[in-house]
């Protein structure tokens, strides 16, 4: 055996025995963002023995400021994140089993995912996947970490079911920044800073280190050096809809699984179709060619350029209408272009 873990092992919390436990256990990422690719490469690095990771999009050119594991080439190609992702972590690390989902976190996917995983770690960039995150964390009894960043702010939470409040219980009370969209930027340190915090509270959770969690809410300014760190214990609700006496669990409820968004701080809408589809890219490839615009095609997806917007078209059925915020608008160069 190689030595990889033994400065990792020479840590006396985790030892030789955290480490195999470190290999048993199985994480879940939501997102494979700035915050995803950071933490996939911290948990690949640190020998984990399962990730999955899931993310809906492709690398851009505007995403190599900070999505660490990415290169120029994944831009060029216009490859899946997870797709990239996985590639790379598997060259760090072969002996990890790295599942890429190249979907949208709905509802049924997540829970099915989130049975699986010892842990699930908040990567995402919006507010209505973390709440779908944090019922099914509930639903199905495991723990989740919630992480945000914006500019140079961050914040991060440990949620433990039975044990800490929800994320809907101190959002009454606490105003959480990072929550919503915003077009104000990011610097690399405040995601690093947020991961940091993450992976610290993961390799706890995942050596079963209980004794030694943060329990409190962390938010910090890197630019404006500022640090925060409040106890929320007190926010535990008895009559909270996702970890109350009484749940219903409101973010996967039916009508609140959208179909179509609009992308955080992005000219773009995604939209899903609302039976489950599988796409020939090839065939749809000869078809746009024939109504004029540029067509390029990869294994995964087909982008389809026509006067001032831009379709991406994923296998799954989903759609990417760039250069649009306008619901109807991106709804009908659907139907125009796609049936
Ligand atoms: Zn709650």
């Amino acid at each position: 055996m190689n030595n990889r873990y033994s400065r990792q092992e020479l840590f006396s919390p985790i030892g030789k025995e955290g480490q195999q436990r470190i290999y048993n256990k199985h994480v879940l990422i939501i997102g494979a963002g700035a915050l995803g690719t950071a933490s996939a490469e911290a948990l690949v690095r640190a020998g984990i023995g399962k990730l999955t990771i899931v993310d809906r999009d492709y690398v851009e050119w505007s995403n190599l400021q900070r999505q660490q594991l990415y290169t120029e080439n994944d831009a060029h190609n216009r490859i899946p994140k997870v797709i990239a992702a996985k590639n790379r972590l598997t060259d760090i690390n072969s002996t990890v089993d790295i599942e890429a989902i190249i979907e949208d976190a709905s509802v049924l996917e997540l829970e099915t995912w989130a049975e699986k995983a010892n842990l699930i770690i908040d990567a995402t960039d919006n507010f209505e996947t973390r709440m779908i995150i944090n019922d099914v964390s509930q639903k199905v009894g495991v723990p989740w970490i919630y992480g945000a960043c914006v500019g140079s702010y961050g914040i991060s939470y440990t949620i433990i079911p039975e044990k800490t409040p929800c994320l809907s219980c101190i959002l009454e009370t606490v105003p959480l920044g990072g929550l919503t969209c915003d077009t104000a930027g990011i610097i690399n340190p405040a995601v690093n800073m947020v991961v940091s915090h993450q992976i610290s509270e993961a390799l706890k959770i995942l050596v079963g280190d209980w004794d030694s969690l943060r329990n409190k809410l962390v938010s910090f300014d890197v630019w404006k050096n500022q640090y925060t760190s409040i106890n929320v214990d007190k926010l535990k609700n008895e009559d909270c809809p996702t970890c109350g006496i009484k749940r219903s669990y409101p973010f996967l409820s039916f009508e609140n699984q959208t179909k179509s968004a609009v992308l955080c701080g992005r000219d773009s809408v995604q939209i899903r179709p609302s039976v489950p589809v599988v796409r020939n890219l090839e065939a749809l490839e000869n078809l746009l060619i024939n109504q004029g615009g540029i067509v390029q095609r990869n294994p995964y997806l087909l982008s389809y350029s026509v006067d001032t917007h831009r379709l991406v078209i994923f296998k799954d059925g989903r759609v990417l209408v760039h250069g649009t915020k306008d619901i109807t608008e991106a709804k009908s160069l659907y139907h125009k272009y796609l049936g």
